[in-house]
């Protein structure tokens, strides 16, 4: 499976659109957008932690 990286804070994403709506926030943004944030795969990934 593909994973795409914000180059700018570095998180992963399974789908390009998000990764690309995320450099483009974090490119003009000095924060992230938690919307989008939420939804790359070390946000996932901790929710799955969470749920043990
Ligand atoms: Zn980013």
């Amino acid at each position: 499976m593909a994973e795409y990286q914000c180059s700018i804070c570095k998180l992963h994403y399974n789908d390009k659109k998000l990764a690309d709506m995320c450099h483009a926030w974090c490119s003009t943004h000095d924060s992230c957008n938690l919307k989008i944030a939420e939804q790359s795969i070390e946000a996932e990934e901790r929710r799955k932690k969470h749920g043990n």
